[in-house]
Formats: structure tokens, C-alpha cells, sequence
């Protein structure tokens, strides 16, 4: 059989072996790049900071991240964070190396759930219960019980990394200032993936003006109290995570436009842990030990109305978007990468089969 050329690129390599580049190498770009690679693509990544880094513009590297089913969205969005969940769990089960873990959760929620709250989650979760009054705190409306899924990004990332390059995906240290200059780095290539996060706010040919950037911060306390997530569903935003395989748990959380400084501020880590002892007295002590305590400072990718994900012709290139996942990019980060996938199946199938 000969193989298939595209001629109106004008290049004379053939269709697969042309990789598929993707823009970023946080959560995002990574579980794409490794899902490509899986499914037999020729993957390169390029981005500023890479698995292991650990700049407060590389949200990646910060997050909490626990699956916590989001209220509010479409049936469709549903489905990604179920897709996430099958393969995090998956992964917790047969890949323990990869930071993922299943832990007990407990939801306290202030008001009775609206029609579109996070109760959708009982048809993924599995072990969901209602509290009965009594099992949750008094001052709240009502609480759920389920198994849920923690991620350790100071494990999964790395992991993810050496996971691409076995693979045969390509990290390319870069930072670009235009999707365009990254074409002329690949001239070769047809399909494009922009997976820059908060980049899509100053990246020249997208400047996307709905993106911003969000500030959180958490505190680490290490402890062997580390198998419950507690999460206050409500006006007040605070969550206690924990994180296994680091023997510790994540408190938060606190959402800042006005803020981006990397330095720790100590009154919104001394109200973290005053709210994450009230919410769970049982693991965080009203005072702890300040060797027990570490900090963490990273920038949310945001974006208003939220995240992007879709696919543009722009001539004989497709670019494909996923970017502004703000507090959700764990959440949401396979069944993201899996729905690329079947995007970039789609596009090369019209780009060169059907032309
Ligand atoms: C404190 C905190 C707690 C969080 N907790 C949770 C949680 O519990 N659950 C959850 O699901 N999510 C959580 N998140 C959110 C999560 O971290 C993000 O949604 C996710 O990491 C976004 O991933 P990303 O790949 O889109 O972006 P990023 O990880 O920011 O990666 C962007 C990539 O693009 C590259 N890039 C950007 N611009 C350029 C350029 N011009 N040239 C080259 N490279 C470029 C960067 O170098 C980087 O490699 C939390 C975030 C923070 C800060």
C-alpha cells in the first residue's frame, strides 16, 4: 500500500509520521501527549516548564488535586470528569508509582444541593452514602460519604514525564511567543494542540481576553492522618486533601485576581488552618507544629465563562484548544486528553484520508 501524502502542505513527509505538537506541559498537555502516544501518534511537547519544575506560572505542579465532581455543568463536561475518573482509577489500582490514590471522602454542604449540584458525582463515585443528621456537624444542611480519587502532582508529573519519553513523546524546553512560531518550528506537522494554560492570555496570534489569572495557596501539613478528604461545599471554600504517598494533607483554599505574588502571605495560612481545624478537628490540630507545615503558591489558569476546548482549520493546519481549566484541570485532565484524542482522529481523518 503507498503511503498517503498531503499535498496541500506541500510536505513530502508522510501523514503518520508527521507529530502531533502540542503547546504545554502541565496536566493537560501531558495525559494528552501520553494518550496520543498509547493510541500509536508521534507526540512532541514543547513548553517553558516541564514535569518536575516548579514556577508559580506552572499550575501543574500545585495543585491539591482531588476528583471532586463540579456543579454546574452539562451532561457533557459530566461525562469528561467520569472519563478522568476511569482512568485515574485505573491507574490508582494498577499503577500505584503514579501518585493516584483513593481515599474516603466526607462533603458538608451549607445550603440543601440545588438541581445542578455536585450530587451527580454518586453515579461515578463509588461507596456514596447520605449522612444521616448527627454524622456531620450541626451547623450544616446535610453531607455525603464516598470514595474519591487523590492525585499527588509532586509524584504524577514526574511519573507522567517518564512515562511520555518511554513512549517515545519528545520534551522540548521552549517558551514561543506565537502559536505561528511554532508552526514554523514544525512545518512538517498538520495538527496543532495549544494546552498553554494561562499562556492563552499572552500567546500573540491568541490573547484570549477571557483568560486570568487566580491565585491559590494552600498549606501542607505533614501527618500520617493522610487517607480522608474533607471538602465544606458552600459560600466558605475549604478543603483539607490528603496526599498518601507524601504523608500529609493539603489545607485550603483561598482564590485570588488581585494577588500574584509568589511570596507566602501568613494570614491566609494561619485562616487556612484555623478553617481546615473546624472542618476537620480530627486531623489538624488547632495549632500544629510549624516543622509539620510547608507552603504551597501557584497561579490558577482561569478563564471567564469557563474552559475552551475545540477545533479550528486555520489553512491547511487544525489547531486544536484546551486551556482555562482554573481549579479544575485534574478534575478534568483524561477525559480532556481523551476527547483530543478522538479531535485529532477526527481531524486527520478529514485532512488527509478524505481530501
Ligand atoms: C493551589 C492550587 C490548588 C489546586 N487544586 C486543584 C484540585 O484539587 N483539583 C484540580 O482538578 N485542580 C486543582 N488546581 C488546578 C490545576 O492545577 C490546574 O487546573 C491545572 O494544573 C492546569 O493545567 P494546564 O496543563 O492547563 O496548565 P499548566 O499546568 O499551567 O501548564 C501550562 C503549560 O504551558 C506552558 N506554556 C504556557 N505558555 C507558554 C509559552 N508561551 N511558551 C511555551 N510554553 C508555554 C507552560 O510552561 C506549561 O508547561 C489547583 C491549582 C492551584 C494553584
Amino acid at each position: 500500500m503507498g503511503q498517503l501524502h498531503d499535498s496541500s502542505s506541500g510536505s513530502n513527509v508522510p501523514f503518520p509520521q508527521r507529530p502531533v505538537i502540542i503547546l504545554g506541559a502541565g496536566i493537560i498537555g501531558c495525559a494528552t501527549a501520553r494518550l496520543l502516544l498509547q493510541n500509536g501518534f508521534r507526540v512532541v511537547l514543547v513548553a517553558e516548564y516541564l514535569p518536575g519544575d516548579q514556577s508559580i506560572w506552572y499550575a501543574s505542579a500545585w495543585a491539591g488535586a482531588a476528583w471532586h465532581a463540579a456543579g454546574g455543568i452539562s451532561p457533557e463536561y459530566r461525562y469528561i470528569q467520569a472519563v478522568t475518573h476511569r482512568h485515574l482509577l485505573r491507574m490508582a489500582q494498577e499503577e500505584p508509582e503514579s501518585g493516584v490514590c483513593i481515599v474516603d471522602s466526607y462533603e458538608y454542604l451549607e445550603q440543601p444541593p440545588s438541581e445542578n449540584s455536585s450530587a451527580w458525582g454518586k453515579t461515578v463515585l463509588s461507596k456514596w452514602r447520605d449522612l444521616q443528621p448527627g454524622e456531620y456537624p450541626s451547623e450544616f444542611s446535610c453531607g455525603w460519604r464516598y470514595e474519591t480519587l487523590v492525585t499527588d502532582p509532586t509524584i504524577h508529573m514526574p511519573y507522567l514525564g517518564k512515562k511520555i519519553t518511554e513512549l517515545g513523546g519528545q520534551f522540548i524546553r521552549k517558551r514561543v511567543e506565537s502559536l505561528e512560531e511554532l508552526h514554523h518550528m514544525f512545518p512538517e506537522s498538520s495538527i496543532f494542540i495549544n494546552a498553554s494554560g494561562i499562556g492563552s492570555q499572552t500567546l500573540k496570534d491568541v490573547r484570549d481576553d477571557r483568560c486570568f489569572p487566580e491565585r491559590g495557596q494552600n498549606v501542607f501539613y505533614k501527618t500520617d492522618n493522610c487517607r480522608t478528604m474533607y471538602f465544606r461545599n458552600g459560600q466558605e471554600y475549604t478543603y483539607v486533601i490528603p496526599r498518601p504517598m507524601s504523608h500529609g494533607v493539603v489545607l485550603g483554599g483561598v482564590k485570588q485576581a488581585d494577588s500574584l505574588s509568589p511570596e507566602v502571605d501568613m494570614e491566609i495560612a494561619r485562616d487556612e488552618i484555623a478553617r481546615a481545624h473546624r472542618l476537620a478537628p480530627d486531623i489538624v490540630p488547632e495549632s500544629p507544629s510549624e516543622e509539620a507545615l510547608s507552603y504551597i503558591v501557584g497561579i490558577r489558569p482561569s478563564r471567564r465563562g469557563g474552559f475552551r476546548l475545540d477545533s479550528e482549520r486555520q489553512g491547511n493546519r487544525v489547531v486544536l484548544s484546551a486551556y482555562g481549566f482554573a481549579g479544575g484541570g485534574y478534575a478534568f485532565s483524561y477525559g480532556i486528553a481523551d476527547a483530543l484524542v478522538r479531535m485529532v482522529e477526527s481531524a486527520e481523518k478529514d485532512q488527509v484520508l478524505l481530501e
